[in-house]
This record gives structure tokens, C-alpha cells and sequence, in this order.
């Protein structure tokens, strides 16, 4: 990777200073990458790498505590002087695969690969924290690493903060980011919503009111069914339509917005004097989300049901692999921030747009933190479609361009130096 072209920005000195260090600890790092993909860790296993990871941040002289929540360890890096804190957030588990990974430094676990890009993850945050480490006596303010465990079962967030993350760090802002399959060298991002919402729409009716059970059942999965505004079949479902230049979620004309889809598995739930029927809805926006219950009953009111219709809600918990899911939000007012510094920083190029939502209703538990403090998740492209390198998290043939890993530390490094120095 060479230097980048700069616009005006007042930090270029410091810029300048990542790209180099970055350049010199480049084929480090991509050694780091492949040591932990040898030896991947299924979630709440990490024991091996959460060492690994904590060894590596005191050499470079970082404050590290571990074992917050499981196996995760927490870098502090303390500037000369009082300012902003800041935290990155970096995930580190690998999941259970059977698939064959064509890497010459495949996994040494059998059944184990980091098939999801945390050990990228993981080599990009010690990358961040060795190159900001650089620039210690220039640093004002505090960068927090947060090496989280457990986050393809979604419970390693929520086992850090339940055991006092928050007490030992204080963070105004956290960032993470994750390898999508856009090409090696971009990130982008969006306001609020980066992955569909998913959500649970019940629509309750009183037993007494009701002459024909099984009628209601059958019209209330007919309404139900007709939310979906997207075609069964098509392009939608297809993974690759995400990139498509027309209608992938960085065209303005994309097909990922505004939707609604329901999943074909409807419950019924009967108690004493009530029977709900409800639906899986993968949702792309907020607006949509608040307007749909109101629009079912209206539904409803003309259906001849109106007498027997109690309520039509969301259920207050939907679940991910059993446990409660939280959408990930990223805060507007940071999001457009940091979007427009890394452009200044970098490039309009290498920051392209994002209009689309990710049909994707599992997300990131980088939710839970981003709960507690306003924050910014990014995808960062990974693919290089000429190598045949398509880094699509979980697909059988993931793959990462390594080329990501010293843009990926450039651009945070800059990122975090640009919010040190607002
Ligand atoms: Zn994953
Ligand atoms: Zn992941």
C-alpha cells in the first residue's frame, strides 16, 4: 500500500507518521493474522489467543487487564495528556467448520476455523495499538482496546459489561469493524441501522370473540405473509446482489431498503383465553419498524376480526442463538463525523457510500457496547474479486486479501487520532 493522496487536514503529520509505521509492521501483522488463524478458538474458548493477545499489548507498554466477562483483554493506552477516550472493539472467536479453508496456514484445530475474519479482526486491533502506541507522547486523551471473546454466540459483550467492563473503562466513543465483501482497501458505514432489524410481530385475539380458531389462524398468517414487499425469489436472497453496482447497498437505486420479509415459520401460541399469532420480520429501518403495527390493525379492523383483536405488537425480546438480541444502532450524529474525517484523511474513494441495509437479522453484539456508548460499526471491504478472494463471513469459500489488514489499521489508527484531536 502506498501513501495516500491528503487533503487539507491538521493532523497530516500524524498521518503521515501511521502510514509509515504501519508500512513497517505490515508483514508482522500479517504474521500475527496467520499464527491465530492456525490456531483458531471456538466462542468462550479463547484461551490461547486471549494470551497471545495480552502478551503482545505489554510489550508495547499498554495497561492490560483480562478475564473481564470470559476470555477478553482490555488495552489501555494513556496519552501524555488529558482528552478525549476512546475505545476500539476487536472479536476474537473462530467458528465450528467442517469446510475445507484453501490456505496454506489453514487451522490446526480440526472442526475450528476462523471463517468470520476475527483473527483479522483481532491482527488489525493489535496493529491500531502498536501503531498508536508509537505516538504515545503525542497522544491526548486514552484509547481503550477491547479484545472481546464469544461474539458468534452473542454472549460476549453482554458477559464483559455484566462484569464490570464499564467500571474499569469509561469510554466517550467506541468503533469496531468488520471484513464484509466489498474489495480490500474500503470501508464504509452508515447511520443507524447497518444490519435489518429483526423482530417478532404478534397479533393477539380474545378466545371468546372468535367462532373459528383455526380461520383466524389462517388469515392472521395470510396478513402476515403479505408484509414481505420483496419477491420471494430474485436477486434479494442472492449474497453477490449486496455488491451489485446498481442495486447493491452502495447505489442509491438499491434494492436493500425499505423492506420488510417474513419468515415462513409463524407460531401460534394458545393460553387460557387467548390465542397470538406472530411472525419473524427482517426489517430495514426504524420508520418502517414503528409504522407496521398500526398498519396490520388497521388491516385487521376490516377483516371481520375487528371485535376479536386484542393487540398487534412486537414481542419485547427477540432471541439469536437464545440469546436476547439488541439492534445494532450506529449513532448518526458520530457516523456522518467520522465518515467525513476519513475523507478528509483519505479520500472520497476509499470511503464509497452506503445506502442499503444488510438483510442480516443476527448482527454484532457490538450492539450491547454501542447501547452503553455512542459508537460506530464499519465494514471493511476484504475481497479481491481479480485474486478470486471473495471474503463473505461464514460462506464455505471465505477468504480474506490480507492487503485489508494495513489499510484497515491506517484508516482506524487515523480515525482514532481524529477524534483524539477534534
Ligand atoms: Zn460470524
Ligand atoms: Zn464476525
Amino acid at each position: 500500500m502506498g501513501s495516500y493522496a491528503q487533503t487539507q487536514n491538521t493532523n497530516n503529520a500524524l498521518h503521515l507518521e501511521i502510514q509509515q509505521e504501519t508500512a513497517a509492521i505490515t508483514d508482522s501483522l500479517i504474521k500475527v493474522r496467520r499464527y491465530l488463524h492456525q490456531y483458531p478458538e471456538l466462542s468462550g474458548a479463547e484461551e490461547k489467543t486471549a494470551h497471545f493477545v495480552a502478551q503482545y499489548l505489554r510489550r508495547l507498554g499498554l495497561e492490560v487487564h483480562t478475564g473481564i466477562g470470559g476470555h477478553s483483554v482490555i488495552g489501555i493506552l494513556r496519552g501524555a495528556q488529558n482528552g478525549p477516550k476512546i475505545a476500539w472493539r476487536a472479536d476474537m472467536d473462530a467458528l465450528p467448520s467442517e469446510d475445507p479453508d484453501g490456505v496454506p496456514f489453514a487451522s490446526k484445530h480440526p472442526g475450528v476455523r476462523h471463517q468470520c475474519g476475527h483473527d483479522v479482526h483481532t491482527a488489525i486491533g493489535l496493529g491500531i495499538a502498536s501503531v498508536l502506541s508509537k505516538q504515545k507522547k503525542d497522544v491526548k486523551g486514552t484509547v481503550y482496546f477491547i479484545f472481546q471473546p464469544s461474539e458468534e454466540n452473542y454472549k460476549g459483550a453482554n458477559a464483559m459489561i455484566a462484569d464490570g467492563l464499564f467500571d474499569l473503562i469509561q469510554p466517550d466513543e467506541i468503533y469496531a469493524a468488520h471484513i464484509s465483501p466489498m474489495p480490500s482497501g474500503l470501508i464504509a458505514t452508515k447511520p443507524d441501522y447497518v444490519f435489518a432489524n429483526y423482530r417478532q410481530l404478534k397479533l393477539t385475539f380474545e378466545k371468546s370473540n372468535i367462532a373459528d380458531v383455526e380461520q383466524v389462524i389462517s388469515d392472521s398468517r395470510s396478513i402476515l405473509s403479505e408484509l414481505q414487499n420483496v419477491p420471494s425469489e430474485g436477486p434479494f436472497w442472492n449474497n453477490r446482489t449486496l455488491l451489485d453496482p446498481n442495486i447493491g447497498v452502495g447505489s442509491p437505486t438499491t434494492i436493500f431498503k425499505d423492506y420488510i420479509t417474513v419468515e415462513d415459520n409463524m407460531p401460534v401460541e394458545e393460553k387460557e383465553n387467548t390465542i397470538a399469532v406472530s411472525a419473524y420480520l427482517t426489517l430495514s429501518n426504524p420508520t418502517i419498524l414503528d409504522s407496521l403495527p398500526t398498519y396490520v390493525e388497521r388491516r385487521l379492523q376490516t377483516s371481520g376480526y375487528a371485535n376479536a383483536l386484542k393487540s398487534v405488537s412486537y414481542a419485547s425480546d427477540t432471541f439469536v442463538y437464545g440469546e436476547q438480541r439488541k439492534q445494532l444502532i450506529n449513532d448518526a450524529v458520530l457516523t456522518k463525523e467520522v465518515l467525513s474525517r476519513l475523507s478528509s484523511v483519505y479520500g472520497d474513494t476509499v470511503v464509497p457510500p452506503m445506502y442499503g441495509v444488510i438483510p442480516d437479522g443476527r448482527g454484532d453484539d457490538f450492539s450491547f457496547f454501542q447501547e452503553r456508548v455512542p459508537g460506530v460499526y464499519f465494514l471493511m471491504g476484504g475481497s479481491n474479486f481479480e485474486k478470486g478472494i471473495i471474503a463473505m463471513p461464514h460462506a464455505p469459500n471465505f477468504n480474506v486479501d490480507e492487503s485489508c489488514i494495513p489499510s484497515g489499521v491506517t484508516f482506524f489508527s487515523s480515525l482514532i487520532v481524529e477524534r483524539l484531536y477534534q
